[in-house]
């Protein structure tokens, strides 16, 4: 009998490929302009306008890497159709530059019909996410060649959760049970005999439910009403009997503060069920470097007096949503797309994420002859050119060209 078609995993990174990958996401992404003002201690003040950039900001090295593999992919399977298991990242632009090279994405919706059709032929590239461990044999079952750009922390936390189940622990996963990274990761949870378990609890609520369940039991029903729905918890999972052990483990690009509270509190309830140092709590901080830095370095930006923050983004980016939590605490803050949404002195354009819709607010604001100062940062998905086309935007609504701005930083 013919041997099952497995998946081919490919190395994409040669010398020679990588020289010409980086020249062109050099091209796409990179903007001198920006490193030239962060050369300068990223401020950069012109007449009364000053613009302050957040110390680190923009793509990590997970997506860094992520794109230069998808790029190189095309480069050597130029002849071959080279898939992408949803988006490489959460960023509009970056993915229009994909679709344009030829990269045919799948909507998470329509991956396993998709991919079962596949052959030997084709190349999937899997995401910085990571994929789910169903999916992966899916694809190893059609033979494709694999380029996978799953960033080495989130296989961090795939070690941690799957651990947690080899020890009969159930896993409680901080993130939104319906992205990318959070799936990959509870389909890790299930372990390598696919008999773990695992929850997912999002906010501060869902926890102080999930602590109560611990401390005193509940109405079992009323426990998988709340959590129904996008894989929140695993199939068979009984509240009675999985939360007897647990450990935490979070998506990489939750809110820092939050995730920590989430973990004491969780500890809190298994100690008041079982006494303080039970064995029945683990817990991993699996929030990556990259996002710490994101977030600590806005929490120093806002030291600085500001009018306004803009953050630039992709909507569905976890962790830039979290940059605009950080600054909506403090100050006006508006989670833009691109530089388009400023369209006028007083209408910016943004992503409202109480309504998860958006819409258009009138700021005075930018508006007139006073000073002003605003500050910019971007999550982990958002290249740089992006920045810049902020940056300019913002001085040409003031009334100063993208030469005086490049000439006041020497280019
Ligand atoms: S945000 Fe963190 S986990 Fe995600 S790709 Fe970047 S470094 Fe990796």
């Amino acid at each position: 009998m013919p041997a099952a078609p497995s998946s081919r995993r490919v190395n994409v990174r040669t010398p020679e490929v990588m020289e010409r990958v980086q020249a062109e996401v050099e091209t796409h992404y990179r903007s001198v302009l920006v490193e030239a003002v962060r050369a300068k201690g990223s401020v950069l003040n012109i007449g009364n306008t000053t613009v302050r950039l957040a110390r680190d900001f923009g793509f990590c090295y997970g997506v860094e890497r992520a794109i230069d593999l998808a790029y190189a992919a095309r480069r050597v399977f130029s002849d071959r159709r080279v898939f992408l298991l949803g988006e490489i990242i959460h960023n509009p632009e970056v993915n229009r530059q994909l679709t344009e090279m030829g990269i045919v994405s799948i909507p998470i919706s329509q991956q396993e019909e998709k991919v079962a059709k596949l052959s030997a032929e084709d190349v999937v590239i899997v995401p910085a996410f990571g994929a789910e461990t169903r999916l992966m044999k899916l694809i190893s079952s059609r033979g494709c060649m694999v380029v996978d750009t799953t960033c080495g922390d989130v296989m961090s936390v795939w070690k941690r959760v799957r651990n947690y189940a080899k020890t009969s622990f159930t896993s409680i996963i901080h993130g939104k049970a319906s992205h990318e990274e959070t799936r990959a990761t509870s389909s890790r949870a299930l372990g390598d005999d696919g008999n773990g378990h695992y929850l997912v609890i999002l906010t501060l609520a869902d926890v102080d439910y999930v602590c109560d369940y611990i401390r005193q039991g509940g109405d079992k029903a009323a426990f998988y009403e709340r959590f129904k729905g996008a894989d929140a918890y695993s199939n068979g999972f009984d509240p009675d009997i999985h939360l007897t052990r647990i450990g935490v483990a979070n998506q990489t690009t939750m809110l820092k503060s939050e995730t920590e509270e989430i973990q004491r509190r969780l500890k809190k309830a298994i100690e008041d069920r079982d006494g303080v140092g039970s064995p029945n709590f683990q817990v991993f901080d699996t929030i990556c470097g990259a996002t710490q830095e994101r977030q600590d370095s806005l929490f120093g930006l806002l030291q600085q007096p500001l009018d306004i923050l803009l953050v630039v983004g992709g909507y569905n980016s976890s962790n830039t949503t979290h940059l605009v939590e950080i600054g909506e605490q403090q100050l006006p803050t508006f989670f833009i797309r691109t530089a388009e949404c400023l369209t006028s002195l007083e209408q910016i354009v943004h992503f409202d994420l109480h309504l998860k819709a958006e819409k258009t607010s009138y700021s005075g604001k930018l508006a007139g002859e006073e000073p002003i100062t605003i500050g910019i940062t971007a999550g982990a998905s958002c290249p740089n050119n992006l920045i810049e086309d902020t940056l300019l935007r913002i001085f040409a609504l003031r009334g100063i060209t993208s030469d005086q701005v490049k000439e006041s930083v020497g280019l």
